[in-house]
């Protein structure tokens, strides 16, 4: 048993502790939260640190299998460049490439403190890596076609990925790619075995201004794309609304939905998301955000309306590293008032919560084996990061 205390301690379930130590049982298992302040001296073989300890990170939005595409993409041209630019290299790369970038990204993941991922996925080319992982990763096998003729094989394919992975021990749902990028049928068999499972769905959402515009008057530089591409949008109506109020009836009212980037989600948007499933959780990957379309979701609005906010790195295509403490500190950088206590909370709690993980990781309580990160260089006079501060994982 590790006696492991700090400056603070932030347990995700109450104020920040100060002086606090916490009781490790040597597999993680947090045996006791010390909370009365302490004496460093006093305590018979206390690790004493300085610096913030706080929960193992949870990344609810990654792409393991789109590691070998970091620096390949040029930033800030906007989201359907970037998915052109990805279709391109896609089909020119070889497995062994692939395979050993995935197997660097989960080590990357590990030293960064992330304990918990979501995983996009579309093929299976993950499997090994997380098979051997003590990152825990649930993974979602995501599709996409506009072509509702189409719909039944693209969904029996996923759901043999799916089984592939679950033959593997790993956790495996079904999700639909973006609202802009499935069919109606497409939506509804994903829909339906998400009820059967009952599984989180993921869906990037409200990524692009495009987007919107597709849903509104079939405008913009997505609709531009599709066409160029020879995507036929023949039978793709605009509703004359944004994105997300278009296609949320088409998604689960009671499984829980984790809406993700949500870069240009409005007031209304998140009216009637909230009015439609009382489970949603939305992710925010700034640095994906900035690396993408150089703009960033409204999170004071996210926040004073007490979302479950959660985040993600997105993958090494958009991101140059894959680090919850990086994306903290650009919110941080852009959101100043937002407190760092709630940003903890966002960065293991609710996605623990969001990927039905919560008896296990996302904070400190006895029982739970959440991991413990130490944050050093941090600013204790305005409670919040400097661009120095780094990561350390303490116990896994
Ligand atoms: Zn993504």
């Amino acid at each position: 048993m590790r006696r492991i205390g700090a400056n603070y301690i932030i347990t995700n379930t109450g104020e920040a502790l100060r002086n606090a130590y916490l009781e490790v049982e040597d597999n993680g298992t947090i045996s006791r939260v010390v909370r009365n302040n302490i004496e460093a001296k006093e305590v018979a073989n206390l690790e004493f640190y300085n610096g913030v300890i706080v929960p193992g990170f949870v990344n609810t939005h990654a792409h393991l299998e789109l590691s070998y595409m970091k620096g390949a993409i040029e930033t800030k041209k906007g989201l359907p460049y970037f998915i052109s630019s990805l279709q391109k290299i896609r089909f020119e790369s070889e497995n062994k490439v692939i395979l050993k970038a995935i197997e660097q990204a989960n080590i990357e993941m590990q030293n960064e403190g992330i304990v918990l991922v979501g995983d996009i996925s579309n093929a299976t080319d993950s499997i090994e890596c997380k098979k051997k992982s003590p990152i825990v990763y649930k993974t979602f096998v995501e599709v996409f076609s506009l072509d509702q003729y189409k719909a039944h094989e693209i969904f029996d394919k996923a759901r043999l990925i799916q089984n592939n992975f679950k033959r593997n021990k790993l956790e495996a749902s079904v999700t639909p790619h973006a609202p802009y990028s499935v069919s109606g049928k497409l939506f509804e068999l994903i829909t339906e075995l998400s009820y059967q499972e009952n599984a989180t769905i993921s869906i990037h959402n409200q990524e692009t201004e495009s987007e919107n515009q597709m849903f509104i008057d079939k405008t913009g530089s997505l609709v531009e794309f599709f066409r160029s591409v020879g995507i036929n949008l023949d039978s793709f109506y605009p509703s004359g609304y944004n994105s997300t109020p278009s296609t949320i009836v088409q998604l689960p009212k009671c499984s829980k939905l984790n809406l993700v980037h949500n870069t240009f989600s409005s007031q209304e948007d998140i009216d009637k998301v909230l009015a439609y499933n009382s489970h949603s959780y939305w992710t925010l990957c700034p640095n994906a955000n900035l690396y993408i379309e150089n703009r960033l979701p409204d999170i004071d609005l996210l926040h004073k309306n007490r979302l479950r906010l959660c985040l993600g790195t997105d993958s090494l295509a958009s991101n140059h590293r894959l680090s919850i403490l990086e994306e903290i500190k650009t919110i941080q950088k852009y959101f100043p008032q937002i407190p760092f206590i709630d940003l903890i909370k966002w960065s293991s709690y609710n996605g623990a919560e969001a990927l039905d993980k919560l008896t296990i990781f996302g904070s400190f309580e006895e029982g739970k084996k959440p991991g413990v990160l130490l944050i050093e260089n941090f600013d204790f006079e305005s409670f919040k990061l400097k661009d120095i501060s780094k990561v350390k994982v303490l116990k896994v």
